[in-house]
């Protein structure tokens, strides 16, 4: 049986080499970032070797421009990728928590707007999946507290809030171009921004910044290759088995290089930007899909949405409170041959290098807890089968249903 894994980019063999070509021009890095410029509504973009690079930029930049010694300090949501603390502790910040409303995988905004905010640089909202956060009135809590708002957007290039992209709130925004994500070029990412006084102190480390190693580029391009033949469904439930590629794993790290991406992934991120909005829109039709056929079956919580957010579903999101249950039904799937995930294994606040360093180490994050221990996330990507949703729902029932016996 065909494995569906839990993410994919449908990725051609001449796409690849249209792109990579395209990026042998000596102003392929200047394109991607007027597209990408275009593509979030915003002034300035500068791309580097990755988002958590380009978020350690952002950070620096931001507690350069500040002109408060004390704000220190980046709030970022409870529940997120492990590389945003990661970006947050590189750039020489602490971190600070805010925790998630677990029905809509927001940031807890009211105990945000309660806290004291003196010692804040920056506020990060991750929008993970696709799922915007609450990004108007985030940038409005930023605003009137006088700290940055970093909208990260790794996950929802092509999503928008309130009619305005993603990555466009705030004062900067973070992409990414790496696996998993809404398009990918196996690394890379972005940084884009509106302000002009934060886009030069951006450019100061900017213009320091190494070109990419060509070595380091030929052979992401050689796993880009591979990747055209193996993303397909088939092959991947062999290449997932292979140890070393850490596929699917959550690292806290802070030892990543920060420098500028390639230009011949370049070339072909730009021709990927073309087929974003295709891309998502499969991708949101595959969980529009799901989420129907998962409507009646109880014990599945689904995700109460905003009504004014377009997402781009990298993965979908769902819930299952009983823990036993949970587990039983990331098995089946797995054994069904559907790429599910338990996503991030813990809150933030239960990663011991993150913990380590807060300093409120026992502040209670029960929405984070509680979204670690229930989510389940499903594919979504354009590799899935037209009867992907009643798939999963049949083996979700059925295995509820006897789980619930025992
Ligand atoms: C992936 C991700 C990042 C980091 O991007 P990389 O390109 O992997 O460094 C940052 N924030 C979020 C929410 C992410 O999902």
């Amino acid at each position: 049986m065909r494995y569906i894994a839990p993410a994919g980019m449908p990725l051609g063999l001449m796409e690849l080499a249209t792109g990579l070509s395209a990026g042998t021009a000596s102003k392929s890095l200047r394109h991607l970032e007027a597209r990408l410029a275009g593509l979030t509504d915003t002034a300035v973009c500068r791309s580097f070797s990755s988002g958590r690079a380009a978020m350690t930029v952002a950070l620096k930049a931001m507690k350069r421009a500040s002109r408060d010694a004390r704000r220190t300090e980046v709030v970022i949501p409870a529940y997120t990728c492990y590389s945003v603390p990661a970006a947050v502790h590189r750039a020489g910040l602490q971190v600070r928590l805010c925790d998630l409303d677990p029905t809509t995988l927001d940031l807890d905004l009211a105990s945000l707007d309660r806290s004291d905010l003196s010692r804040v640089l920056a506020i990060v909202s991750t929008s993970i999946f696709g799922i915007p956060n609450s990004l108007e009135e985030l940038e409005q809590i930023a605003r009137t507290r006088g700290v940055y708002l970093v909208d990260d957007a790794a996950q929802a290039l092509g999503a928008q809030h309130a009619g305005r992209p993603v990555a466009s709130f705030g004062d900067a925004g973070i992409l990414s171009f790496e696996k998993g994500k809404n398009i990918t070029t196996m690394n890379g990412g972005a940084l884009v921004t509106r302000n002009s006084d934060l886009a030069s102190c951006i450019d100061l480390d900017y213009e320091t910044l190494p070109p990419a190693p060509v070595l380091a580029a030929a052979m992401t391009c050689t796993k880009l290759l591979l990747y055209a033949i193996c993303s397909h469904p088939l092959p991947y439930s062999f290449v997932r088995r292979i140890p070393g590629l850490g596929l699917g794993l959550s690292v806290y790290d802070t030892t990543y290089s920060v420098g500028r991406y390639s230009r011949l992934l370049a070339g072909l991120a730009t021709r990927l930007c073309e087929r974003l909005d295709a891309i998502n829109l499969q991708r949101n039709r595959n969980a529009a899909s799901i989420e129907h056929a998962l409507l009646d079956v109880s014990g599945v919580r689904l995700l109460t949405r905003h009504a004014s957010s377009r997402p781009a579903h990298v993965r979908l999101p769902i819930f299952i409170d009983a823990r036993e249950r949970r587990m039983a039904v990331l098995a089946a799937l797995d054994h069904a041959g559907i790429g599910a995930s338990a996503s991030y294994p813990h809150a933030l606040g239960d990663v011991p290098e993150v913990r380590a360093k807060l300093m409120r180490p026992d502040a209670p994050m029960p929405g984070a807890r509680q979204i670690a221990s229930s989510i389940v996330t499903l594919p979504t990507h354009p590799f899935c089968p037209p009867d992907i949703g009643t798939r999963i729902a049949e083996i979700v029932r059925r295995t509820l249903r006897v789980s619930q016996a025992d």
